[in-house]
């Protein structure tokens, strides 16, 4: 019913020639049989979007991008559209990351308005959502969690919401080495399906995706898939090597 997503996060990395490198490896590894039912995405930066892109035709690996503005065109410097991010072949977007929130200081209110505007350009929205050591150390996940995911998809219709796809990213996991054990990674997962039944439904909270990242490596994501809420990762640091990422996507074997 929610088929696996493993998504590859590769952030700020990446000449053009070791991006292509990078997308060719991925390709040769999955062969003419990726795994059967497991959808997999990369998320190179902006400028070599089309290049892999190129890379990836006519293979079943889709193009995301790691962010997009909320308007399709105009006087906003430095950004860059979800009409240009479809116009690159992108089908998936990854938005609220934490490195945007808490870096570049991401409100709510932004993930929101992107969150509309990918959805309204038909692009599949991937929201992140995760707490901070000290926020879970305070006992505050459930809260941090919860507030981030009423903000993203407040004014999203249901039906829109079923089509988009939530990361559960614990902050303190991410590119740490620390990854959140399978029990750790369930209760959350488990809390937040249940917060998109209150936000959306219960028919939505069983189709949206939620997908686990923070430090997923070939030797943890078995475990983590057999969590029944977790319905993929999104791989930052393992995503970067083409034998690594291809392991992670062929969990199952
Ligand atoms: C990420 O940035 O989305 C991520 C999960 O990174 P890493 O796998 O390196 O922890």
């Amino acid at each position: 019913m929610r088929p696996p997503l493993i998504a590859g996060n590769w952030k700020m990395n990446g000449t053009a020639a070791e991006s292509e490198a990078l997308a060719r490896g991925i390709r040769q590894g999955l062969g003419d049989r990726p795994p059967e039912g497991v959808e997999v995405l990369v998320c190179p930066h902006y400028l070599v979007l089309e290049r892999v892109r190129a890379v990836l035709d006519g293979s079943t690996v889709r193009l995301g991008a790691q962010d997009a503005h909320w308007e399709p065109k105009g006087a906003f410097t430095g950004e860059i559209s979800p009409t240009m991010l479809r116009d690159a072949g992108c089908t998936h977007v990854i938005l609220g990351h934490s490195e945007r929130r808490h870096i570049m200081g991401e409100p709510n209110e932004q993930v929101n308005r992107k969150l509309k505007a990918v959805l309204a350009h038909g692009m599949t929205p991937i929201v992140c959502v995760g707490e901070l050591l000290e926020e879970r150390t305070a006992g505050d996940t459930r809260k941090v969690v919860e507030r981030q995911a009423q903000k993203a998809f407040e004014g999203v219709p249901a039906a829109d919401a079923a089509r988009t796809v939530l990361a559960y990213e614990p902050v303190w996991a991410i590119g740490t080495g620390k990854t959140a054990s399978p029990a750790q990674a369930e209760e959350t997962h488990r809390f937040l399906r249940n917060t998109m039944g209150r936000i959306a439904g219960p028919d939505t909270a069983e189709r949206i995706r939620i997908l686990y990242g923070g430090s997923v490596k070939p030797d943890n994501i078995r475990e983590l898939m057999e969590q029944p809420d977790v319905d993929g990762a999104l791989v930052g640091g393992a995503s970067l090597d083409a034998a690594s990422f291809v392991k992670i996507v062929r969990y199952k074997e």
